[in-house]
């Protein structure tokens, strides 16, 4: 297999950045600091909390805004009815092909990918915000269309099929509503798998559960204990962050996410102070960064790339030589799992972003619609090879015809060349 290995691993919980020309701001100068800290000690928490250093945490607020900002490029949006050369304006479009030389298209790869899944048995992984459904401002209207919803059914008649979300397992469910498919939730901490005895007895974690429909299955979930924490500290976020508008606090289980992306530019670093201030009385817990949203999650050495692990050798899909797993994701938590593809060699991450973005993925997706695209190509490429030859004309065809239009549910800019 043809992999490439130059790429160097993202950052998922690297400490922020800090920008050295902001060193000297002074604390009063934060819209918030930890004088007036409305956090109070939990059942859960560190007793004691620490005491605000001046400097230090100067530059721990412009780290955090700054970490924020990186993590949430602003969307490219096209104006209804422009032209192509408009649109530029607003994207970089050369940047964008030179860095998709790095990161092929999925979809113009796709032969390439069906000849290397040639005898193969693929293994989906695929994760839900921003990859089966578009990025909303609201995350509790973050619906998949029912053409993805058929689609994903079809492809999971075809292939192992699993679905890898930051949300709850629940929750994520209630969006993708198959069946079908395997669930890992709150990051890859909760685990619904088919019955393995072998895992069971490797791994402490796992028992024995059901399924919404009543079929046995094996529940993982390395975080357990640390439940009535993030219960204590969802509780606490949301608590602290009620007085900022537009923050929302959504309780994931294992996880806690706290989204800005309603929240004012100016109110950022209040929001990343309160949620780090809480922090401090949790060692045991870490904050990583999304697009507009901080996610607050257990120290625990497991991920989606642990959990894409864990699924292949729970579905008896550990065997390289004959498997081909691939995953599609669209944020720095699929990295993980990217990453885990990469060094085993023995997969395809497939990264969706409609910017340049440093990855561990070999190929790229502009948005969720090429998404659709490709796995609906993947299911009829490995059902009826001929079908395969007759999607690829129809959407070359297409791509002509579309020079460059608001392609997407999300307004995401979708750009396709002439020639
Ligand atoms: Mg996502």
């Amino acid at each position: 297999m043809d992999l490439k290995s130059s790429h160097v691993s993202p950052v998922l919980t690297d400490p922020v950045p800090v920008n050295k020309s902001r060193l000297r701001m002074h604390s009063s100068l934060l819209a918030y600091s930890q004088q007036d800290s409305p956090v109070t000690p939990g059942k859960y928490s560190r007793s004691g909390s620490r005491k605000s250093t001046g400097s230090v945490d100067d530059v721990r607020s412009n780290g955090l805004l700054d970490a924020m900002k990186a993590s949430s490029p602003p969307r490219k949006k096209l104006l209804k009815g422009s032209s192509a050369q408009v649109a530029s304006i607003d994207f970089d479009i050369e940047d964008y092909y030179t860095w998709m030389l790095e990161y092929p298209s999925a979809l113009d790869s796709f032969e390439k990918i069906i000849d290397l899944a040639q005898n193969k048995q693929i293994a989906m992984f695929l994760d839900y915000d921003g990859t089966l459904s578009p990025i909303v401002d609201d995350p509790d209207c973050a619906f998949m269309s029912e053409s993805m919803r058929t689609t994903v059914r079809s492809v999971a008649s075809y292939f192992p099929t699993a679905i890898i979300s930051g949300r709850s397992r629940d929750k994520v469910f209630d969006f993708v509503k198959l069946t079908e498919l395997y669930y890992a939730g709150s990051h890859g901490m909760d685990i619904i798998g088919p019955v393995s005895e072998t895992l069971s007895k490797n791994h402490p974690n796992c028992i024995k559960s059901t399924d919404h429909e009543g079929k046995e299955l094996t529940l993982f979930q390395p975080a357990r204990e640390f439940l009535p924490m993030v219960d204590e500290v969802f509780r606490t976020l949301v608590e602290i962050t009620k007085d900022i508008q537009g923050a929302k606090v959504e309780n994931h289980k294992f996880c806690v996410s706290v989204h800005y992306r309603n929240v004012e530019e100016n109110s950022w670093t209040t929001i990343g102070q309160r949620v780090h201030d809480v922090l401090q009385n949790y060692p045991r817990l870490r904050s990583t960064y999304g697009r507009k949203v901080l996610e607050v999650r257990p120290v625990v050495d497991w991920n989606k790339g642990k959990a894409v692990e864990f699924l292949l050798e729970s579905l008896g899909l550990n065997d390289s030589d004959n498997v081909l797993p691939i995953y599609i994701g669209d944020d720095k938590t699929d990295e993980d799992a990217f990453k885990v593809l990469r060094d085993s060699n023995r997969g395809y991450g497939i990264l969706v972003s409609s910017v340049r973005k440093e990855s561990n993925a070999f190929y790229s997706l502009r948005d969720p619609s090429e998404n659709y695209k490709t796995i609906s190509m993947l299911r009829a490429g490995h059902e009826i090879s001929p079908t395969l030859s007759e999607l690829e004309e129809t959407r070359k065809k297409e791509w002509k015809e579309v020079n460059a239009k608001d392609y997407n549910m999300n307004s995401i800019l979708f750009y396709t060349p002439t020639t």
